[in-house]
């Protein structure tokens, strides 16, 4: 079979369409959050909390920050979104604060909230960037500081917006799009600066192309995408002039084989398009049926993707602007309001997806379904469907009371007088004295099941792991288990793993040796 791992550098990946509502303090962190470690093992993929720092390409391997071993791969794809660009801009790095990681700029946010009503000082914010980003989080975040300025029976204009960018706003949208923001920056107070781009950024200040100087207490970094580093310095891939990957419309890298991008970090060379998540999110199929193809052998098939896009853009309250093409309506109004109801819709009906897995099933047919859920059953199918994802949180463990009921049914537990605290005394270890004269011998074994029955394999486990005390010369006095059990109902993950140990307790008995402890869990397989 297919191994899929993922790599990534955060395990709760936000959702970007939901962000100035996070923001604007019309959702919570989780609204806005996938969870990617229980999508991961839903899926059957393995996760690995980590950092790509660069592509080993002849020997096929992903090079991780973390230093440990690097990760092999048959077919790669590389879908690491962009990093805000503000290191060209003099200062920026340490004088502004990039919008993406979002869990960076919300404590950032976050504290300023606190310290403007904490001291109630007046205070200015610029965003840079006038992309629908970056207008939709000034208008967000003015929305938010008035809101909790009111809340605090402080003056609701203490704190000044300015949104500043190099050309006009909104400049992948239509000409209406800008007039209808334009309006809703004049109607909320909001100064809009076009046409002057930042050129250097100081401790309370920016200095802009044309010499003028503005007062900034924070400034919010949100312009034009950039791409990582480690891309160009550590990755043979060719990138574009931006150092973007350049890929086929396939999505396959135009230099490298079985390297492929998807979403903002790639650029499509036959079908430029702006960087949205819109396109992102369309490349998925397509990237996975690639992907498949690949590894198949087979001819990759090319993706074009839709040249106009729906954007349902925010102004901060809960209104909306709708952009298609060159068409636009909506705003501060009714019509605007009702924009935004829908997107609120939308917006949760896809986090929803995520959140409640069990209904991505929704409309498959079973055979369609994972393997590893239909080997267990039926039974365990509508489990599946019907409860949401096991807890991983505590390393997918089997369950307390499961243990205990498993433990029951195996008295008598072997024991061995030299076991001090086994067992019988469930402690976070077991103590195991070495009588005077003796020492102590360890070894440990852990391999796959290669026969059906659990009770069998228990005891080839302990024959097995008792096998390297004997040669030794050893005799052995206590052992500690390791069992991995399939996910299954509660009922079935208890009889497997009560077969397996009654099977290595008989043998353990038989050669006077205590079972003093262990850990299980569950896995995909036994
Ligand atoms: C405030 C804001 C609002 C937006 N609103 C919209 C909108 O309403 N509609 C829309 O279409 N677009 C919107 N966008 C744009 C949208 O966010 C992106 O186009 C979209 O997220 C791109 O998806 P992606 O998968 O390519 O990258 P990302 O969503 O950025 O995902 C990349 C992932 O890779 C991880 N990663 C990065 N580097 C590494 C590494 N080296 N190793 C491992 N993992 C790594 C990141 O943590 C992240 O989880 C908005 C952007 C912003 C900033």
């Amino acid at each position: 079979g297919v191994r899929v791992t993922l790599i990534a550098n955060t395990l709760r990946t936000p959702y970007s369409g939901m962000l100035p509502g996070l923001v604007a303090g019309h959702y919570t962190w989780d609204e806005t959050h996938v969870d990617l470690q229980p999508l991961c093992k839903f899926g059957n993929h393995r996760v690995i909390h980590d950092e790509c720092v660069g592509i080993d390409y002849e020997n096929k391997r992903i090079l991780l920050k973390s230093g440990r071993p690097s990760v092999k791969f048959d077919v790669a794809s590389v879908d690491v979104g962009i990093t805000p660009s503000a290191g060209e801009v003099d200062g920026a790095d340490a004088h502004t604060v990039p919008v993406k990681p979002i869990g960076g700029f919300n404590a950032r946010w976050e504290a300023l909230m606190t310290r403007v009503i904490e001291h109630g000082v007046e205070c200015q914010v610029c965003v840079v960037g006038g992309g629908a980003g970056g207008a939709e989080l000034a208008l967000s975040m003015r929305c938010r500081m008035r809101r909790e300025l009111a809340k605090a029976n402080l003056d609701e204009n203490l704190v000044k917006f300015t949104l500043i960018t190099r050309g006009e706003i909104m400049p992948t949208h239509a000409k209406s799009v800008r007039k209808t923001f334009l309006g809703v920056f004049a109607e909320h107070g909001v100064d809009v600066v076009e046409n002057d781009g930042v050129m250097r950024a100081e401790n309370g200040k920016l200095i802009l192309q044309s010499g003028r100087a503005i007062e900034s207490n924070e400034t919010i970094w949100c312009t034009q995408a950039g791409a990582a580093k480690w891309l160009r310095d550590n990755t043979p891939l060719v990138l574009d002039d931006k150092g973007f990957i350049a890929v086929n419309p396939t999505l396959e890298s135009t230099s490298h084989k079985n390297i492929f991008a998807a979403g903002d970090v790639a650029n499509v060379l036959k079908h430029p398009r702006p960087k949205a998540g819109v396109f992102a999110v369309r490349q998925g199929p397509p990237l996975e049926k690639n992907l498949r193809r690949a590894l198949l052998g087979e001819a990759l098939v090319d993706f074009t993707p839709q040249s106009v896009f729906l954007g349902l853009i925010t102004t901060g309250d809960k209104s909306a602007v709708l952009s298609y093409g060159k068409m636009s309506f909506g705003g501060l109004g009714p019509v605007g309001e009702k924009l935004w109801r829908w997107k609120d819709k939308i917006d949760r009906k896809w986090m929803k997806m995520y959140a409640d897995l069990p209904d991505m099933m929704g409309g498959k047919k079973e055979d369609e379904a994972s393997k590893i859920a239909l080997a267990a059953g039926p039974e365990t199918m509508a489990a599946l469907r019907a409860v949401p994802m096991r807890c991983g949180g505590c390393g997918a463990k089997v369950g307390a009371t499961v243990l205990s009921r498993v433990m029951k049914r195996l008295e008598p537990i072997p024991t061995n007088p030299n076991v001090e605290i086994g067992i019988d005394q469930p402690d976070d270890a077991a103590v195991v004295s070495t009588p005077p004269g003796m020492v102590s011998i360890q070894t440990v074994d852990y391999f796959r099941s290669f026969v059906d029955d659990p009770y069998i394999f228990g005891q080839v486990a302990a024959v097995h792991a008792l096998g390297d005390c004997w040669a030794m010369g050893a005799d052995p006095h206590a052992a500690l288990a390791i069992a991995s059990v399939p996910y299954g109902l509660e009922a079935q993950v208890e009889e497997t793993l009560y077969q397996m140990m009654a099977g290595a307790c008989s043998v353990l008995r038989e050669a006077g040796c205590a079972l003093a402890g262990g850990h299980s869990c569950e896995g995909a397989e036994l």
